[in-house]
């Protein structure tokens, strides 16, 4: 089945037309979900009897014209409202997509385990603010994806519960943290999924499972009910086959919320018709920092990102340079300020409020003790202590102040590299996918793969992973567009404008 064929439009065609019901179409996710999950490992949860509920209240609601397009009844945010009184929401581009959910964002009724033993089976009470607009829109939750613990990692191998395994080669990594959904969209079982991003969370398991990876602005996307990492940096983010299905999810996500302060009031274009009534790109400026395409760029991710450029080039765009100087410093900054927001954020875990608590333990700071070291696997500790450390007397100056100092002048950088261009080009992971143990001992290598993706979350801009091509081992290769703060719609204009010049076209082994 090709990205097309499993697309929401397609989808929601087959719907229409009465060829399938949303029963038959989330019977068949589940199906495949389950069916697979034994060789990915994508899903921590699979909510057979949910979803299927859910399936057939919204067939009911859609055959009798009545509204029950919601699971909650009291929610508070106006969008949600609007959206659920009115038919038109019935027939929304949503209404009985099935769609899949990293483990750390939360659905009421469902685990949240964020990949970590220290939460283990813990059912959050709410739903985020995302997740009650998806279920205002009439999407279908199917299940809880795999993930690195607390979304810490680039392969999903730091995951309590095993990896997640790429559809196109099982023996290695589908990229992380949000491999679980990366995988489950790449194998075709939903045709769109949530993921989040501190550094490239999307962004790089989408390349690497050859499928669309969108990181919205940050403030575009409620934070309520995503478990926190890195404050400043953590966005819900989406995964689709196509750049217009990955659009449709974010109009529907995004928006102010009175739960989230950081929030933009920042109107939402109705992205997916901008993109239906315009595919022309000619006159855009496409920005190419070539001092970033040297060192320890696969010499095949760089060809074939070169040749996506010259694509723009042919639909009429201008290919101008454009210089990031801070940019190599961004490894450095990202992973200096995104462990100290961690350390303290995850504070939180200590046995009492929720999840697991240890077994044995005499006294209450035994008992916090041991509850976090039992709890926490080794990546988060070593975050923790990182964070703690930077954050610490006498070293705050010398590398927290000096990453925030770093922080400003790489959003220099980007003010200034978009005053020559609309968006900037560049790989968006240094390599196609990697083996399953071939980095677990070297943390450093590790950290590099968010090379390209994590200046984007520094910044705040919004970026677009595209699939363009496959590696001579037949493995999928993504590169990045990043543009101005709030101008998801630049980058979709120009992302639809790639896939439909050069349609990827290929399908992984395993689906
Ligand atoms: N791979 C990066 C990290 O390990 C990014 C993680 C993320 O975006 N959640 O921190």
């Amino acid at each position: 089945m090709t990205a097309q064929e499993n697309s929401i439009e397609r989808i929601g065609a087959r719907l229409a037309s009465g060829e399938t019901s949303i029963s038959a179409t989330v019977e068949a996710a589940l199906a495949s979900a389950e069916r697979l999950n034994e060789t990915l490992n994508a899903f921590l949860q699979i909510d057979r009897p949910g979803a299927l509920k859910r399936a057939a209240e919204l067939d009911a609601a859609r055959d009798g014209g009545g509204d029950t397009t919601r699971r909650d009844a009291d929610s508070s945010t106006s969008k949600a409202e609007a959206s659920t009184s009115d038919g038109a929401t019935m027939k929304g581009a949503l209404y009985g997509i099935p769609i899949a959910v990293k483990d750390n964002i939360c659905v009421r009724g469902l685990q949240t385990s964020c990949g970590s033993r220290i939460l283990g089976s813990y059912q959050p009470p709410y739903d985020a603010t995302v997740i009650e607009r998806l279920n205002a829109a009439g999407a279908v939750v199917v299940g809880k994806t795999n993930c690195d613990e607390f979304a810490m990692g680039s392969s999903n191998e730091n995951s309590a519960y095993g990896p997640v395994r790429n559809p196109w080669d099982t023996a290695r990594v589908p990229g992380g943290s949000s491999g679980g959904s990366a995988a489950a969209v790449a194998a075709r079982i939903v045709p769109v999924a949530l993921g989040s991003e501190t550094g490239g969370s999307v962004r790089q398991p989408a390349a690497l499972c050859g499928i669309v990876g969108l990181k919205p602005t940050y403030g575009r996307v409620s934070r309520y009910g995503l478990v926190a990492f890195g404050s400043s940096l953590d966005q819900v983010s989406v995964f689709g086959q196509t750049v217009l299905d990955a659009a449709t999810v974010l109009q529907t996500i995004a928006g102010r919320d009175e739960r989230d302060a950081t929030t933009a009031d920042v109107e939402v274009p109705d992205y997916a018709s901008e993109l239906r009534a315009s595919g022309d790109v000619r006159g855009a400026r496409i920005g190419v920092p070539r001092a970033l395409f040297g060192e320890g760029l696969d010499p095949e991710v760089r060809a074939s990102v070169e040749r996506a450029i010259e694509v723009y080039r042919d639909l009429g765009a201008e290919i101008v340079d454009v210089e990031l100087p801070h940019a190599k410093y961004s490894i450095a900054v990202y992973y200096i300020l995104a462990t100290a927001e961690a350390s303290s954020n995850l504070a939180r875990f200590d046995g009492v409020r929720y999840g697991f608590r240890t077994e044995e333990a005499r006294t209450l700071s035994e008992m916090y003790r041991r509850t976090r070291e039992e709890g926490f696997g080794a990546e988060v500790k070593r975050r923790i202590m990182l964070g703690t450390y930077v954050l610490s007397s006498g070293y705050y100056e010398a590398y927290y102040r000096k990453a925030q100092l770093g922080r400003s002048l790489l959003k220099e950088d980007f003010r200034q590299a978009f005053e020559r261009c609309d968006a900037v080009a560049t790989p968006t992971t240094p390599t196609p996918a990697f083996l399953i143990g071939e980095k677990t001992d070297d943390p450093l290598s590790m950290y590099l793969s968010d090379i390209y993706t994590c200046t984007a979350n520094l910044v705040g801009i919004p970026g677009i992973s595209i699939p363009c091509g496959l590696s001579s081992e037949r493995l999928p290769i993504g590169f990045q567009l990043m543009a101005r703060h709030w101008n998801e719609s630049t980058l979709l204009r120009l992302a639809r404008a790639y896939e439909q010049a050069q349609p990827f076209g290929h399908q992984p082994r395993v689906m």
